[in-house]
Parts: C-alpha cells; sequence; structure tokens
C-alpha cells in the first residue's frame, strides 16, 4: 500500500522505500493504541514516546535531485520560491464566485515563479471548487521553465475550515480540555486527509503559542497555559498532521507557530510587544517548539509581534541560534502576514521595504508571506545583486523550500489527495468530533447535583449563545472572523435545539435575553424562569479572530450579567453554560448558580455534546487548560511563584482564582490511594517510578484525568508552586479501580537556570496527584 505512495525510483530512494516500508509496519503495530484503547488509558508518557518519530522521506532522500534542480535555477526563479502570494492575486471575483485569471497566474506562476500561494478569500470553497483552482495552479507550474509545483498552505484551524462541508472539530483550546491526545491524533488525522482532498498539502497550524494570557484574543487557538499539556497536544497534530510518510494522500505539513513569545502580550491586545525573560521564554513558551520539531514538523512560522524589543521577523538568535541550532529544525521558517513589511510601518527597525527585507531575510526568514504584490521578490533581487544579500543564504532557503515540495510528494503528482478515498465530512468524522467536543467539556459547578436535569423538566433556555452555531465555533470557521450565519450547515444543531431535540420542543421556552453586549428581553425572561424547573444561559462571547476580538475588560459584558442576576432572583436551579475562547470573568454570577459548565468553542457538533451533558447521556471529563481568573486585575497562570500571604485566610479570595487549572467535575466520583515514589532518595540518571490507586468510587462508569504535578523545595532559580510533569485520561466503571505508573527522570526535575541553561539541581520534590502527596530526595 504504502509503496504506491512512494514514488520512488533511485536505488537509494528504493532503500528509503524498504525502510519506512519496515518501519511503518513497526509503528503501526506500536502506535495503533489499540491496546490501550481497549484498557481505556491514554498515558502522555507513553504517548509522547510513541509520536516524537519524525515522518519519511527524510530530507537527504531528496538532497541529489535539490542540488541539481538548484543548480539550474535562475537567481529570479530562485527567489519566486521564496514568495508566497494571496490567492487574489492568481483570480478574480470574491467568495464563491472566485474563478482563476489566467493573465494573473502567469504573471505569478510563469514569470515570477513563486513558490507558494495562500487563502485569504475568506470565505469556505467546496471541494470541486478547490479542485479547480489547484489543478489550474499546478498546470501552471507545470508549464513554467521547471516545472516546479506550488505549495499551496491554508489556514486549518480546527478542522479543513475554509472547505465547505468538511469536519469541524473543537478548536484547539477544547481538544486541550479533553486531556486525551489520542483524541487529538485523531482529530488531526482526519483534518489533514479532508485537506489534502482538496488539493492542499500544507496547514498553519498548530498554534503552539503558550496560553498563559488570558487577554489575549488568539487564547482559543492555543492548548492552554501548561507547557507540558501543550507539548502532549502539539505532537498529537503533528503526528495526525503529517503521519508516518508526508507524500502520503492523507498528510500535509504542520506550520508551528507563532515562533516564539506572540502569545503573551504585555497589554493583551494581538500583536503587541512582549516582555519575556530568556530563561521564562526557554521554560515555559519554547519546549512545545521543540518537542514538535523533534516530531518532525516541516515547517514553522514566525512571530509577528516583538519580544523584548526585536520583532520576531527579525530575530536572528531566536530563527536560527534557536530554532535551528537548538531545536534542529530541518524545514522552512515562513513569515506571517505582511510581516517584512511592517518592521517598517509597525516595528520602525527599518526605513524601507528593502531594508526590512534585508534585516528578515539575514535573521533566517525563508518564505515571506508577502502577500499582495511583487515587492519581496523585486528588493530582494536587487539585495542580491548589490552584494547586501549573499547567494548563499538563497540557496539555503530554496533548497528547503524545494526538499519539503518533495518530502510532500508533489514533483511526483502535484495534485496528490485529489483522487483519494477520503470523504471531507463523513458522518465517522463527525462523530469523532461529537466525541471530541462531548470530552472536552468541563462541569466547573454542580451543586446538590443539579446536574444531569431530569427529562420531564420545563427549562427555560436563554442568553446570547443559546441558538446559533456561531460561538460554538468561533473565528476560523468558514470564513476569518467565523461570524457569517449563512455560511453554518443548517442541519447542527445550536444548544437551544439540541435541548428541543432531548426533551422535546414542548418542555422547552426560548426567550433571547440578551445579545453579547446589549439587554433584549430579560423581563420576559425573568417571568418565564419563574415557571420553569430549571434555567439554561448560554453566556459567552461570540465570534473573533486576531486583533478584531481585542477586549479591554475581561469580565463578561454587563448586559449577560444583567440577565443571570436577574433570573437568579426566581430562585430557580440555574445552569451557566459557557461558550468563550478565553475566560470571561464571571465571579458575580458564579457564586449563585446551581451548575457552571465550560464548554469552551465545541464547534458544529458541541450544541449536541453540551445536551448530553446537560441531561446526563455524557458523563463530563474535560478538565481546564487554564486559570480560571476570578478578579479582572489579578490574573496568574497555576504554576505561579509563591505569593506573599498565599494561604493567610484574608488573602483566600484575592489568590484562589474561580477554578483551577486542571479542574472539572464528573457525575461519578474518584478516590485516590496508594501513592508510592520510589526510590525515596534517588541518583545520578535514576529514574523515579510514581505509582498511584485511581478508584471510581461513584455510580457511575466515567473517565478521569490523573494529574502529576512536581514541585521542588529550594531552587536557585525560585520554584513555580507546582508543574504539571504526567498526566492520563482512565476510563473506570462504578467501583473499579486501577494503578496507574509514571516514570520521572532527571529532566522532570530540571529547570532554565540563571544563566538560560536547563540544570538539575539536587533537592527534595514533592509528587502530588489527587490530593495525595509524597516527598523525594534527588542527589
Ligand atoms: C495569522 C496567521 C495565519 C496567517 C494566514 C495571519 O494574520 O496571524 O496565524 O496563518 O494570517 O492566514
Amino acid at each position: 500500500m504504502l509503496g504506491k505512495e512512494i514514488h520512488v525510483s533511485t536505488p537509494r530512494r528504493r532503500l528509503w522505500h524498504i525502510v519506512i516500508v519496515l518501519a511503518v509496519c513497526t509503528v503501526a503495530a506500536v502506535r495503533s493504541g489499540a491496546d490501550d484503547a481497549a484498557s481505556g488509558l491514554v498515558d502522555s508518557q507513553t504517548f509522547l514516546r510513541r509520536n516524537l518519530t519524525p515522518a519519511g522521506p527524510p530530507a537527504s532522500v531528496f538532497a541529489g535531485a535539490v542540488e541539481k534542480l538548484l543548480g539550474q535555477m535562475t537567481l529570479k526563479e530562485k527567489i519566486g520560491q521564496m514568495t508566497q502570494l494571496e490567492i487574489g492575486m492568481v483570480t478574480d471575483g470574491k467568495g464563491q464566485s472566485i474563478r482563476i485569471n489566467s493573465a494573473k497566474l502567469r504573471k505569478a506562476v510563469g514569470e515570477y515563479g513563486v513558490g507558494s500561494i495562500l487563502n485569504v478569500n475568506d470565505e469556505a470553497l467546496s471541494e470541486e471548487k478547490w479542485h479547480e483552482i489547484i489543478r489550474a495552479i499546478q498546470e501552471e507550474a507545470k508549464k513554467s521553465r521547471l516545472q516546479i509545483p506550488v505549495l499551496y498552505g491554508i489556514d486549518s484551524i480546527h478542522g479543513p475550515n475554509y472547505i465547505v462541508g468538511s469536519t469541524l472539530f473543537p478548536q484547539p483550546l477544547a481538544m486541550a480540555a479533553t486531556w486525551n491526545p489520542e483524541m487529538m491524533l485523531r482529530g488531526s488525522q482526519i483534518s489533514a486527509a479532508e485537506t489534502r482532498k482538496a488539493g492542499i498539502p500544507w496547514s498553519f497550524s498548530p498554534v503552539l503559542d503558550a496560553g498563559r494570557q488570558p487577554l489575549w484574543p488568539r487564547l482559543w487557538e492555543t492548548f492552554g497555559e501548561d507547557t507540558y499539556l501543550a507539548t502532549v497536544m502539539g505532537v498529537a497534530t503533528v503526528r495526525g498532521y503529517e503521519g508516518s510518510d508526508l507524500s502520503n494522500a492523507g498528510s500535509v505539513s504542520a506550520s508551528l507557530k507563532h515562533y516564539v513569545g506572540y502569545s503573551y502580550p504585555t497589554t493583551g491586545g494581538d500583536r503587541s510587544p512582549a516582555l519575556i525573560p530568556e530563561n521564562t521564554l526557554r521554560e515555559y513558551f519554547l519546549p512545545s517548539f521543540a518537542a514538535a520539531v523533534k516530531a518532525g514538523a516541516h515547517t514553522v512560522m514566525a512571530n509577528s509581534s516583538e519580544v523584548n524589543g526585536t520583532p520576531g521577523h527579525a530575530n536572528g538568535f531566536l530563527l536560527k541560534d534557536v530554532l535551528r541550532g537548538e531545536l534542529g529544525l530541518q524545514g522552512f521558517v515562513v513569515s506571517d502576514w505582511v510581516d517584512i513589511k511592517k518592521l517598517v510601518d509597525v516595528h520602525h527597525i527599518a526605513a524601507n521595504e528593502k531594508e526590512a527585507t534585508r534585516i528578515a531575510v539575514l535573521a533566517g526568514i525563508d518564505m515571506s508571506m508577502v502577500p499582495s504584490d511583487y515587492s519581496f521578490s523585486n528588493l530582494l533581487l536587487e539585495l542580491v545583486q548589490e552584494g547586501k544579500v549573499p547567494t548563499s543564504r538563497i540557496d539555503e532557503a530554496v533548497r528547503r523550500i524545494l526538499t519539503v515540495k518533495y518530502q510532500l510528494g508533489l514533483f511526483d503528482d502535484p495534485l496528490r489527495g485529489i483522487d483519494s478515498k477520503t470523504v471531507i465530512g463523513s458522518p465517522e468524522s463527525r462523530q469523532v468530533s461529537l466525541e471530541a467536543a462531548r470530552e472536552s467539556i468541563t462541569l466547573l459547578k454542580n451543586e446538590n447535583h443539579t446536574l444531569p436535569l431530569a427529562k420531564t423538566a420545563h427549562v427555560l433556555v436563554t442568553g446570547p449563545d443559546a441558538d446559533s452555531l456561531i460561538p460554538l465555533n468561533n473565528g476560523w470557521s468558514y470564513t476569518w472572523q467565523g461570524d457569517r450565519a449563512s455560511m453554518y450547515p443548517k442541519d447542527r444543531a445550536t444548544i437551544l435545539k439540541a435541548i428541543q431535540g432531548k426533551i422535546g420542543a414542548t418542555n422547552v421556552t426560548y426567550v433571547p435575553g440578551a445579545t453579547y453586549n446589549r439587554e433584549v428581553d430579560i423581563a420576559k425572561a425573568t417571568d418565564v424562569a419563574s415557571k420553569a424547573d430549571a434555567v439554561v444561559i448560554c453566556l459567552g462571547e461570540w465570534a473573533n479572530a486576531e486583533t478584531p476580538g481585542n477586549i479591554a475588560d475581561l469580565t463578561l459584558p454587563d448586559a449577560q450579567l444583567h440577565l443571570a442576576l436577574k433570573i437568579m432572583e426566581t430562585k430557580k436551579p440555574v445552569i451557566l453554560v459557557l461558550t468563550e475562547g478565553r475566560p470571561r470573568i464571571i465571579s458575580r454570577i458564579a457564586d449563585p448558580a446551581q451548575a457552571i459548565v465550560m464548554a469552551y468553542n465545541p464547534s458544529n457538533e458541541g450544541g449536541q455534546a453540551i445536551a448530553d451533558v446537560l441531561f446526563g447521556d455524557v458523563n463530563p471529563s474535560g478538565k481546564l487548560p487554564i486559570t480560571y481568573p476570578r478578579w479582572t486585575n489579578r490574573l496568574f497562570t497555576y504554576d505561579h511563584k509563591v505569593f506573599e500571604g498565599e494561604d493567610s485566610a484574608e488573602r483566600k479570595m484575592l489568590d484562589t482564582p474561580q477554578f483551577e487549572f486542571g479542574s472539572g467535575l464528573s457525575y461519578t466520583s474518584f478516590s485516590y490511594t496508594d501513592l508510592r515514589v520510589a526510590p525515596a532518595a534517588a541518583l545520578g540518571s535514576q529514574a523515579v517510578r510514581v505509582d498511584v490507586t485511581v478508584k471510581n468510587s461513584g455510580a457511575r462508569a466515567g473517565k478521569e484525568v490523573v494529574q502529576l504535578y512536581l514541585n521542588e523545595h529550594f531552587a536557585s532559580v525560585t520554584p513555580p508552586l507546582k508543574r504539571l510533569k504526567r498526566f492520563a485520561k482512565v476510563l473506570l466503571q462504578p467501583g473499579e479501580s486501577r494503578q496507574i505508573s509514571f516514570e520521572l527522570t532527571p529532566d522532570d526535575l530540571s529547570f532554565i537556570g540563571a544563566d538560560n541553561k536547563r540544570v538539575v539541581e539536587p533537592g527534595i520534590f514533592d509528587v502530588r496527584i489527587g490530593g495525595l502527596q509524597q516527598t523525594f530526595e534527588w542527589k
């Protein structure tokens, strides 16, 4: 099977073919996960161990072909490969009426030899339309002197969100809340196969920026605040996208973004400056990228913003010394949108675009997302001709780009994937999305067993997010902002429709109550509430992406709080359902609410999944991948350093978040016993084994996330309160218990020292799991 996909001919390639067939057979046996799935256990350590192997074929297989091609290219053709244009540069018309303009296409691909085109038509297209566009582009490439295929790139952020009818998954923050990397892997495989089925082999995803600034409007694109959880989920995404062989019809190249530090703007606004000391950058922001590079990711997108006064696109230290020298990236680095020009008019580090181009290319940008003119190509040509950028740097960048094109199999078949058996948006794939949504939903509060609701209850459903697919999806959904209702499928249930489907329309009354920030009919909602058995208030955010999502206040808008407070005056049981991409402050309504369900952005199957949880058909198992703050001006992550007086009673309200990172309730209960850590004193490279027994002590089957946290008593750099080091998601039947074992290595005990180097210092460590604690010494 695999041989068909490889299309190799030289003896060296044949050898690689044999190697990969053997390797894939072994990997398939190991990776199948069947044993784990059957036993209901997914553990982070085993998952990482199995999924760090890069996809083939290795670059070395194509080195000869790449050098030969490079030798035939003119300087202009080489610079063309480094140029990425938006689709409007080769088409006319907007939305569904988009069509190729052959003169424009000839100019881009024939005359300038552009290496890559990306999507900004800003409207999802049908599979057929994509085929028409990609075919035309690749046919034009075939007519060019050296017939180099074009690499088309797209933002498939939560599934192929620019393909009509595709399978959309919960947004990454919600996927992180599943704490289930097998689920992430499966979703990414489907996303890759459907993206490639449209003829597109490159996805600008995953976002590996650490989500440690809750105001940041792109928080929901991240895997949350914790470095380890994001690392595991990032590796799962890369493995799902790239598979074991990048040239397969079901694989796409990943693009890790936005390298690095983009997610921590001081103001909270998108694309605004960050201050991150190098040891903090290395401790919290870099590891997710390092692991994903190790897993073989073929491309990286640079940070649009600046860290410590140096823009991401001008940071030679981070792009060359760290990304290539230390992390070992072999593929290429693409700029973000217009970011070379922005070195002039946003960052003000260059007087003109030509100087900006020189700075960025020398700093390590291999491909420029220009995207709407030919300035980059023209200016870079001049710079090389004037001796200001060496040809060797151009060759280096082009070599990397051509290699990835070879690895993707584009030289053999630039349309690979179009004829695959993948069905876009199949019922099976939708089912995976539904399962993911169910596993992501996080029950944050459930006083007096308010949930699950009885199916005989009369329920008022209200709130701005109750009857729309838009907040269930958020940005990057059919359009960039995700807010065009007409683009959404007509056959998916909103929260309201799913509740009606569950208990019958006659048992449900719907009153909108408020929009995102405007009161509508709160008096009516309150009146109906007084006659209902329970009230489901659907609050949160509307869709947004990037800078348009900036907010000045993390608190949920007044109109929504007012709606909830008025209804709470009726004393009826209130269930808050939150569909939001960041933790909007709800402290005024959290205490009077009987139950709180965090649904994040669970996508098109999310309405169903929420109703399944509300009425008990699904036992929730999601856990918060972020700290849910209680106060607007008291923002911190769970792994912060000691606050003075944090333990004192007076400060408890101030220093206790609304909901803790890693928390999430179930309809059953779990108890932990027998935490053992051995040896009690470890030496040198000795591993430490941790065993714990977890029991389902309640009455129904459920999944628990066993979380291992570690902290060091004293260290030369102030130690954080605790850090997540391992986790395992396990399914337990009522009364069933299971021993979970982890292994900690010296690397897990290490931290980035004051000299910015990783160090392990002898010391005393606490291991904490599920309320238990054991101490060991490392000598
Ligand atoms: C975003 C990137 C995205 C690119 C292309 C930029 O504005 O920052 O994340 O990949 O656009 O759409």
